[in-house]
């Protein structure tokens, strides 16, 4: 790039005029900027932002951070401080409040995953610590216990470790798998109800044989009382995601448990490396935003919360059932996103659309919309990642393009 080039790049950021900034500025000797306009990053790279009518996807960049959790990052990024204290202190605070012994904020349930096996597989044995993922001739053990209606595609965080994943179906199958290679029996809540074991049984077998066993709710707030009940029933540790419904950062999440894991899962974090985790970074600006998302979450009016997304839901609910043909359903799922889902369908006959049409009409309108649960003549629409107000410009949208297909 030029210099001219950044001149003009760095005459967009609002602080260009300070010399303390760009050290070869001639701001000095410059005239004071204007009050510099907003600066529109998405715009100025062509980015399509859009209305979130879908839920909370890795892929659109998950949730949005309450301004409350922002001031606090802000005036978190304006000071040092040392990484493992923070990582302490917060840890501690966030263990009060989800009932378990100890808690780390890590980038995220996936990462919460590797670093809790980890932790179980080295305990404080640095020497261990740095052989991962190479588990074959050290003592370690190599293999973690899952039932095969919990495959998923994150379980690939314990794999991460070097571990074997073993599957089985019943209970008694588990205890047949269970060897003193066995290092974990872990559990993916929000296909529960798909397994023939569940998070009591589960538990007691790990109890059973001594073996610790975790779960993995990253999806499972509301409700909020799922922050705690895992570990009260006693799973050595439970991972979630930051980024959900919590609001907080979206590389963030936690890693609650047992305090001899959570101490032994930070001897594979940063500020430590040779370890498996030290790409697992979060600074600062994470582990407050995190913490003080958390505290925000639990204290909220979650009844209020509920009711104003049932509320939404009906706007765009009725609009969209008003057109001749459109059938809704609102739903709420038993595990993971329990949230109202509104899903809206229509008699192929009398709408002319798919819902990949319908799809990419919302996608490419103005302002850009985006839903979910696209199939032939369906979409589904939630409400609790949109802005106040924004239900009524989705309600609109979804009636005048259904409404313009109709035969
Ligand atoms: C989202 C999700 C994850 C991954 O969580 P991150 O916080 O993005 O690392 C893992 N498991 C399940 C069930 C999830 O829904």
């Amino acid at each position: 790039m030029q210099r001219r080039e950044l001149i003009k790049l760095f005459s967009l950021i609002p602080y260009a005029g300070s010399a303390a900034i760009i050290p070869w500025s001639t701001a000095n000797a410059a005239p004071a900027n204007p009050p510099a306009e907003k600066r529109n990053v998405f715009k100025e790279l062509g980015v399509r932002t859009f209305i979130n009518a879908a839920g909370t996807y890795t892929a659109m960049t998950g949730s949005l951070m309450h301004d409350y959790v922002l001031d606090i990052i802000q005036s978190a990024a304006t000071e040092f401080c040392m990484l493992d204290e923070l990582q302490d202190k917060v840890g501690e605070k966030i263990a009060t409040l989800v009932h378990a012994e100890a808690a780390v904020v890590t980038s995220g349930a996936f990462s919460g995953m590797t670093l809790g096996l980890a932790g179980i597989l080295t305990g404080m044995d640095q020497k261990k610590v740095a052989q991962l993922p190479h588990l074959d001739g050290t003592g370690m053990r190599s293999e973690v216990i899952i039932q095969k209606a919990h495959e998923i595609v994150y379980n690939h965080a314990l794999k991460n470790t070097g571990c074997k994943l073993i599957y089985v179906e019943t209970a008694e199958e588990a205890e047949q798998a269970i060897n003193e290679r066995t290092a974990l029996l872990h559990f993916l809540n929000i296909e529960a109800d798909k397994g023939k074991i569940n998070q009591e049984e589960w538990v007691a077998l790990g109890r059973k044989h001594n073996i610790p066993t975790s779960i993995d709710i990253a999806a499972d707030v509301p409700p909020v009382s799922n922050l705690w009940k895992f570990n009260d029933m006693g799973f050595s540790f439970v991972v979630i995601s930051g980024g959900k419904a919590i609001r907080g950062p979206q590389s963030a999440g936690l890693l609650m448990g047992k305090k001899e894991i959570i101490a032994a899962a930070r001897l594979h974090m940063p500020p430590r490396g040779f370890n498996i985790g030290r790409g697992f970074k979060v600074n600062k600006e994470e582990i407050l935003g995190m913490y003080v998302a958390l505290d925000k979450y639990i204290k909220e009016d979650h009844d209020k919360e509920w009711k104003a997304w049932e509320t939404a839901t009906a706007v765009i609910d009725n609009a969209a059932k008003s057109v001749s043909g459109v059938t809704t359903s609102i739903t709420v799922p038993a595990l993971g996103n329990v949230t109202p889902t509104l899903q809206i369908a229509w008699d192929a006959g009398k709408v002319k659309l798919s819902g990949k049409d319908l799809q990419e009409k919302l996608r490419s309108g103005i302002p850009s919309i985006e839903i979910g649960g696209v199939k032939d003549n369906s979409i589904t629409v939630t409400v609790w990642m949109l802005k106040p107000g924004q239900e009524k410009i989705v309600a609109g949208r979804i009636k005048e393009e259904l409404l313009k297909a109709v035969g």
